[in-house]
């Protein structure tokens, strides 16, 4: 007799989301997917492999990996454009001499 089974997994999926801010960007995302229905491929007979999903929303558990493409390292924190072309830093050092 064949039955179903139901587990309760933690899947690690990379969503790219675009937004005027990290913490916007989050917080679509929390909202957009929170008990949504995600279609994670197919099973040997074809049938798509559906899964009911939800977000952690803790920001420490979904590290934020990359802006615009580029390391969140090399990013300016404040206007968020690469911290070699940031104006706001230059600003911010002229307005300190
Ligand atoms: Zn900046």
């Amino acid at each position: 007799m064949e039955h179903e089974y139901l587990f309760d997994v933690k899947l690690f999926a990379a969503i790219r989301v675009k937004a005027s801010s990290e913490k916007e960007a989050r917080a679509m995302m929390v909202e957009a997917i929170e008990c949504n229905t995600g279609n994670i491929g197919e099973w040997p007979n074809g049938d798509p492999i559906m899964c009911e999903v939800s977000l952690d929303d803790n920001p420490e558990n979904n590290p934020l990996i990359e802006i615009d493409g580029e390391d969140p390292k090399d990013v300016c924190p404040d206007c968020e454009c690469l911290i070699e072309l940031c104006r706001c830093n230059d600003e911010k050092r002229l307005g300190r001499i």
